[in-house]
């Protein structure tokens, strides 16, 4: 699942490129258990199945052994905080993220006491597995890599970037089933355009995500 998302596109370019390393592994081929088995019931009772400490951690263990540099161990958790532009941001200045997707009910408390630095959430909902959560932690952090998009610009101007949404984009053509592309952006005006543009992004943040203003400085 996850090596077919991350072999294509611009993500899986970049990693044919040697621009970041990602590695997958199975938390299965850690365990002790001589069914192979990941998960059990949960002690106190309730539904389905918790996974266990010990092929967690060993695993856990495993890759943290194989790293040199920082390294920041996360849990993609519906109980983590809620991920953002910014923590990607943050998130790109270790030299090594290890991203522990859960399944089932989840995974035993102590794995998160003994070897998990931060939880984060992808969304107010619940999903059935982490892995969604990691791709979109690889993807906004890995897109910000030096030399992944042709020009730093390419993401420095986008949405959320410095807080406020990105103004409207047009291309060609200048005229679409009667509608124009604003007369500014033909203009040849650099900084006519710059501050529409800027413009634009106030407006529209105003309106589409009042949340973020005043977030400028994030
Ligand atoms: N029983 C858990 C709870 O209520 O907190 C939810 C477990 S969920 C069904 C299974 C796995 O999906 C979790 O261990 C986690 O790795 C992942 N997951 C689910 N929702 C997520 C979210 N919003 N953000 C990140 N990961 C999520």
């Amino acid at each position: 699942m996850l090596e077919s998302y991350f072999g294509t596109s611009i993500i899986g370019r970049a990693r044919r490129k040697g621009l970041f390393t990602l590695n997958v592994t199975d938390i299965r081929a850690y365990t002790l258990d001589r069914q192979g088995r990941v998960d059990d019931a949960p002690y106190g009772g309730g539904f389905g199945l918790v996974m266990t400490c010990q092929p967690v951690v060993d695993c856990i263990r495993a890759v943290k052994a194989g790293l040199t540099g920082t390294v920041r161990t996360v849990y993609l958790s519906p109980q983590g905080a809620l991920y953002d532009q910014s923590k990607a941001r943050e998130l790109l200045g270790y030299d090594n993220l290890i991203l522990l997707c859960g399944h089932y009910e989840g995974i035993d408390e102590r794995i998160i006491e003994l070897e998990i630095d931060e939880e984060i959430s992808v969304g107010n909902y619940v999903l059935t597995g982490g892995e969604i959560g990691a791709e979109i932690i690889v993807d906004s952090t890995a897109r910000m890599i030096d030399g992944v998009l042709s020009d730093p610009e390419c993401y420095l101007g986008e949405s959320l970037s410095d807080g406020l949404l990105e103004y409207p984009q047009y291309t060609r053509p200048r005229v679409f089933e009667g509608k124009e592309v604003p007369e500014v952006l033909l203009s040849g005006n650099h900084a006519a355009i710059k501050q529409w543009q800027y413009e634009q992004s106030v407006e529209r943040t105003r309106r589409k995500r009042p949340d973020l203003i005043g977030d400028e400085n994030k």
